[in-house]
């Protein structure tokens, strides 16, 4: 491993980030390989492997030769497969030639910042958000503006953003649900914010649905959905990775006007080229075959939420707001900072959560809202038991 990688990051205290989920990650596999196990409370995945009928189109795809490059912007049967669930599931109008496959929905996202970004351009992101968005629009040398959430609401307002918008905003990112607060935006919500988006008409915004079948009561509401004056200008980003439970596949896409594609695979062409051909088979068979995994998710995940949920309930000191989707709780711990001599911030809360329980979780800090943590649920049962136990014991009534 590398040993810099155990080091806790000298910004640890101002800007977190991604190198503090780095530094958690490979301090909890230190401590695993030295015999000592730890409660990874801080991955970004299901603990489902991914379905068989997938499995099985990816293995075939291999047997039949399907692994020469594709097009640009993904095979045909996948992007035809993609606007055919962008319009069934979701209600959203898309051709095949508006959809881009890229290697996961970062990769789609990336191509977007790209693509609307110039050094010293100006982009929003609404706390809490996740990180990899902050390194990525630092890449792009953007100027980043973070809009707090609504006291106690874990979401932005049009009221709260309107402030930060100007002619001068190129690019805002909605993610809803979120990760990591597990919030969603309604419909209403939604409108309000659409409302204000129309008044700039240089601003570009991702929708980045990664959650979707997450979100614990249907299908959630697309910016798209309730503004289709606004369809030239969103870029919907989704993938397979939570749906199907593929992060390791590297499989997504994105839909969007024709130009604003074309223009997305122009910058495809110069770094990947195609999404991996297997991914792509993979990805057709789970578009087209049974729902039922995919539909199981909510309720999957809203029994373990409920659960642990409960627990932080038990709890004075913790503040926690119900999530409405993902495989997260993002709970708020100041009330706890009088209770622990060492402890006066997320970051040193998750840091005696490791060293003194051996549960890894990622401070809100990295998420850009202090005071709070991530918790994710998809573990073992035995160990999501075991966390609750040492919180309850450590914290309870
Ligand atoms: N957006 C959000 C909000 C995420 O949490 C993640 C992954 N954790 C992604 C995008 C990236 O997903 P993918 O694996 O499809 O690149």
């Amino acid at each position: 491993m590398n040993e810099a990688l155990m080091q806790p990051p000298a910004a640890l205290s101002d800007q977190a980030g991604i190198d503090t989920l780095v530094y958690l990650a490979s301090t909890a596999d230190r401590m695993k390989s030295e015999g000592r196990p730890v409660i990874n409370m801080c991955k970004g995945e299901l603990d489902l492997d991914t379905p068989d009928y997938v499995k099985e189109a990816g293995i075939r795809a291999i047997r039949d030769g399907e692994t020469k490059y594709t097009s640009i912007a993904g095979t045909a049967a996948l992007r035809e497969a993609a606007a055919e669930k962008l319009w069934a599931i979701n209600g959203l109008r898309y051709n095949p030639d508006e959809i881009l496959v890229s290697g996961g929905a970062k990769q789609g996202l990336y191509n977007l910042f790209r693509d609307c970004l110039e050094p010293g351009d100006e982009a929003i992101l609404l706390a809490p958000y996740w990180s990899p968005y902050m390194s990525m629009l630092r890449g792009r040398k953007a100027r980043v503006k973070v809009v707090q959430p609504c006291e106690g609401a874990l979401k932005v307002s049009a009221e709260t953003l309107a402030p930060a918008l100007t002619g001068k905003t190129r690019l805002i990112v909605i993610n809803s649900p979120n990760n990591p607060s597990g919030q969603s935006y309604s419909r209403h919500e939604l409108e309000k914010l659409a409302a204000l988006f129309l008044r700039f008409p240089d601003l570009m915004i991702a929708s980045d649905d990664v959650y979707e079948a997450t979100h614990f009561t249907g299908i959630p509401e697309n910016i798209v959905n309730v503004c289709p004056e606004l369809r030239a200008r969103v870029l919907v980003v989704n993938s397979f990775s939570k749906s199907h439970s593929m992060p390791g596949w590297r499989i997504g896409f994105s839909a969007g006007a024709g130009a604003l594609i074309g223009r997305l695979t122009r910058i495809q062409l110069e770094n990947t080229f195609n999404a991996c051909s297997i991914s792509q088979a993979a990805a057709v068979a789970a578009l087209r075959g049974p729902r039922d995994y995919v539909d199981a998710l909510p309720g999957l995940l809203k029994a373990r939420h409920d659960r642990l949920l409960g627990a932080l309930d038990c709890i004075s000191g913790i503040r926690c707001t119900p999530s409405t989707g993902t495989f997260y709780l993002f709970p708020d711990i100041s009330g706890l900072y009088g209770k622990l001599s060492d402890v006066h911030s997320d970051l040193e809360f998750a840091r005696y959560l490791l060293e003194a329980h051996s549960i890894a979780a990622v401070p809100g800090t990295a998420f850009g809202l202090e005071h709070h943590i991530r918790l994710c649920f998809t573990i073992e049962p035995s160990e999501l038991d075991q966390a609750i136990a040492a919180l309850l014991e450590t914290f309870g009534p």
